[in-house]
């Protein structure tokens, strides 16, 4: 079965094995390197259909040297995911989803956290221009956009933050709410019109920052947005550092619960989480999940949690 996949890390460490050549690292090849959870062998076996990328910058990376991060990171997804592997697509508009043929897998740009961009509404567009067509305001840590979801202070989006927001709309872009503070949370879902959450889950099962309240997922749904569950088991259990499929499931059947069984997908994080659900250990494993799923749910509701229920809220002109 096809699958979407809203977010993984793969330009992080892509961009981590170049910088660090002069000291014993190597270049990875995006088409087999095993340290990659989603080099493009894995998303052929685990059957993605498309993989979205994040640029993300590293908290003790200096303000002045992350725009330089982030344009690396964009560089790494053009020359190595795109540029030598000819069956990866670039989607670079919504609609191009809906294009893609059998043995294509698209792959599209995302932003984890503005500190890309600072205060810098001129590379946000740069951004926007690029294809980067989801974008989370925050990681962790706060920023001129927000507080993230690790920062004590709790704070909403700024001025600025807004101002993204606003601008995310016009260009049809998701604003992503997985690393929010609860109180980004709900300033986002009052402005944005494609909210998003990319990887989180249910924090009604795991209580970890990270994951989604009953009344955020509630509020999500109603405005018409989509959960994409996380594969890391640290926000799948919070007894325990190791998780299994079927504890993962106890977070889509909570969504389903809560009337998400048109409106969840999967954002398995992978090449950025270090520890993994069993038989779920990196992208060509997805179907060992499908299959347990289709134990418990029919074959369309399947395919919805797997691809359907994305494309079928593609952002789109209001
Ligand atoms: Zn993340």
């Amino acid at each position: 079965m096809k699958i979407i996949d809203t977010h993984c890390d793969a330009l992080l460490k892509l961009q981590f094995g170049k910088r660090t050549i002069n000291n014993g690292g190597k270049p990875l090849s995006y088409q087999d390197d095993p340290q990659l959870d989603t080099n493009l062998n894995r998303l052929k076996k685990g059957q993605l259909m498309t993989q979205f990328y994040a640029i993300f910058i590293e908290p003790d990376v200096p303000s002045d040297e992350k725009w330089q991060h982030a344009l690396e990171q964009i560089d790494l997804f053009y020359e190595e995911v795109l540029g030598k592997n000819p069956e990866i697509k670039h989607i670079k508009k919504w609609e191009e989803l809906n294009h893609l043929k059998d043995g294509e897998i698209g792959a599209l740009l995302t932003l984890e956290g503005a500190d890309a961009f600072g205060n810098d509404l001129v590379k946000l567009r740069h951004l926007y221009r690029l294809g980067v067509l989801s974008i989370g305001m925050t990681w962790n840590n706060a920023n001129l956009c927000a507080d993230g979801a690790g920062e004590p202070r709790g704070g909403g989006l700024t001025l600025l933050g807004k101002e993204v927001v606003k601008l995310n709309n016009e260009h049809h872009v998701f604003t992503d709410v997985s690393h929010s503070t609860v109180k980004g949370f709900w300033d986002i879902l009052e402005l944005s019109d494609y909210p998003f959450a990319s990887h989180s889950n249910a924090r009604a099962i795991c209580d970890h920052p990270r994951n989604l309240y009953d009344d955020q997922v509630k509020a999500m749904f109603a405005k018409d947005g989509l959960i994409h569950v996380v594969f890391n088991p640290p926000f799948i259990n919070e007894d325990r550092e190791t998780a299994t499929i079927s504890d993962l499931i106890k977070h889509i059947d909570h969504l389903c619960a809560l009337g998400g069984e048109k409106q969840i997908g999967f954002g398995s994080d992978f090449d950025g989480i270090s520890t993994f659900v069993e038989k779920l250990e990196d992208a060509s494993t997805y179907q060992n999940l499908i299959n347990e799923l289709l134990k418990f749910y029919s074959e369309e509701q399947v395919s919805g949690f797997a691809y359907k229920n994305f494309l079928t809220h593609l952002p789109k002109a209001l």
